[in-house]
């Protein structure tokens, strides 16, 4: 069985103090649950004092993003290897604001996750369609190619495929169970014809999750976990979507 896998997304919210705030209290909510994942994504200005905290517990540090690159001449960006040294496991790859504000084409999704992995990174990468393209009936469609696109040439060895609609991010509207696990559905077929060890791979829901709909989500075969914008900014609330998040 895939173990449940719960990942905050802090997106552009926390300083160093709030970040640590929030781990302080978080800690001792989840430090029992065993049977779940569990991953944090701050802003990299707060990567390494919350790595300080997250020392010894039962809780992973991720970033939100990297860059393509090695190292060099590239104002702004971060490397694979400066996650590492802040304390990352894993990054974050090809959320949906990075493809809409950032332009991020599938190409550069697929040089990001590779040299994730040459760094022995863990990747969360992210998929998923527009409201637009639901409604023209293009939604398997348009994850097939994000597939294909950010993973050719590698293989699934230590990747978590988020699946996030993009008219259910920040908005409030949830995808129906069903919604949910017939997307997941098709990306595990996609798996299974294209790659080795697709069953192994967990696929997370993201888009409005929240403490009251994550047991109904989690209920369904192919929700292995959950990527968490806004409701894992509060300690308790996010507390909440982990333990719920344990199958029954
Ligand atoms: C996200 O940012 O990946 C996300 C799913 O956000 P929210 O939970 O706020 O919809």
């Amino acid at each position: 069985m895939r173990k449940p896998y719960i990942a905050a997304n802090w997106k552009m919210t926390k300083t160093i103090e709030e970040t640590e705030e929030f781990i302080r209290s978080f800690i001792p909510l989840v430090k029992d649950i065993n049977d779940v994942d569990i991953l944090i994504a701050p802003p990299f200005t707060a990567l390494s004092a919350a790595s300080s905290l997250l020392k010894d517990t039962n809780i992973k540090l991720g970033a939100q993003n990297m860059y393509f690159e090695e190292n060099g001449a590239y104002t702004g960006e971060i490397s694979p290897r400066m996650l590492l040294s802040a304390g990352c496991s894993t990054v974050i790859i090809g959320h949906s604001e990075r493809r809409q504000y950032f332009q991020e084409t599938d190409e550069i999704v697929n040089k990001k996750i590779k040299l994730a992995r040459a760094n022995n990174l863990e990747v969360i990468l992210c998929i998923g369609e527009s409201l637009e393209e639901r409604e023209a009936n293009k939604t398997f469609e348009v994850l097939e190619n994000q597939l294909a696109g950010s993973l050719k040439d590698l293989s699934l060895d230590e990747i978590t495929i988020a699946y996030e609609p993009i008219w259910a991010i920040g908005t409030g509207k949830t995808a129906s169970k069903e919604q949910a696990n017939e997307a997941h559905t098709c990306v595990r077929e996609w798996l299974r014809k294209n790659k080795d060890g697709a069953d192994d791979v967990r696929i997370q829901y993201g888009g409005s999750v929240k403490p009251d709909n994550v047991v109904e989500l989690m209920s369904q075969p192919e929700v292995d976990g959950a990527l968490v914008g806004g409701a894992s900014l509060e300690a308790e609330s996010f507390s909440k979507i982990v333990a719920g998040a344990v199958k029954k």
